[in-house]
């Protein structure tokens, strides 16, 4: 399990996060859901040690973040603008993680095959990143952040700048994937239909601090209060 306890993270005199506590089970996929501005992305990326919290704790299996160093947290990152290395190919970009781990040849070319299988690009080795779609691209990204077998996986708005039909096909993709993998991930989104399509558990977020935090049923029949009501809205 991972879990925020009393995270707080202010920049100057704003109050970005005000005393966040989540719990994320393990296996689950669990979105941040809430409008621009809530304070998701920062919730994200202290949680992977990219930001520091003013106060409060992150524990990953009972184990205090704050002494881990980042590249040694087992977590895998995606960002809305995935930033690919262009002069790779398809393969040297999803093996780079393990190439920096001395993963040998053999085990790094038997996995860079799997995941691609797995995020359905098998095949596109030799391809480079600027030959692929914005979905493909996104996908050779999870591939990427998987390579390395992360405890986490932690997904900032990995398909919002993908037009609504990509967008739509990648959410029950990852459905899917997240039914085969079984990796622990944080999907940070401000669209509700696809928190409440693709994720176990919601997590609910407004001006730095969670509302709610729920089963998509629950969230959808029994709001905690008016914004959570306001922000699902009718669902079809
Ligand atoms: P979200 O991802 O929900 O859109 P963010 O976590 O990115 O929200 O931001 C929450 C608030 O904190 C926003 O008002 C944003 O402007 C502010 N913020 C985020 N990062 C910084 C930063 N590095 N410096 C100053 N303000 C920031
Ligand atoms: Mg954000």
């Amino acid at each position: 399990m991972i879990a925020a306890r009393g995270i707080t993270k202010q920049f100057g005199d704003y109050v970005a996060l005000d005393d966040v506590s989540i719990e994320v089970p393990d296996g689950s996929l669990t979105a941040l859901l809430g409008p621009s501005g809530s304070g998701k992305s920062t919730l994200l990326r202290i949680i992977a040690g990219l930001e520091t919290p003013d106060a409060g704790v992150v524990e990953i299996h009972g184990d205090d973040q704050t002494r881990v160093k980042p590249q040694r947290r087992e977590i895998g990152f995606v960002f809305q603008h995935y930033a690919a290395f262009k002069h790779m190919t398809v393969r040297d970009n999803v093996a780079f993680g393990m190439r920096i781990r001395k993963v040998d040849r053999k085990r790094i070319d038997a996995r860079v095959d799997e995941l691609l299988e797995i995020v359905g690009l098998a095949g596109y080795h030799k391809r480079y990143p600027n030959q692929l779609s914005g979905g493909q691209r996104q996908r050779m990204a999870l591939a990427r952040a998987l390579a390395v077998e992360p405890r986490v996986l932690l997904l900032d708005e990995p398909f919002g700048a993908l037009d609504a039909k990509v967008r739509a096909e990648l959410r029950e993709w990852l459905r899917r994937l997240h039914d085969e993998v079984h990796v622990t991930t944080i999907l940070v989104t401000h669209d509700q239909e696809e928190a409440m399509s693709v994720a176990d558990h919601i997590a609910v977020m407004d001006h730095g601090r969670i509302e709610q935090v729920g089963d998509p049923r629950e969230l959808y029949d029994r709001p905690a209060n008016q914004f959570v009501m306001g922000f699902l809205g009718p669902v079809s």
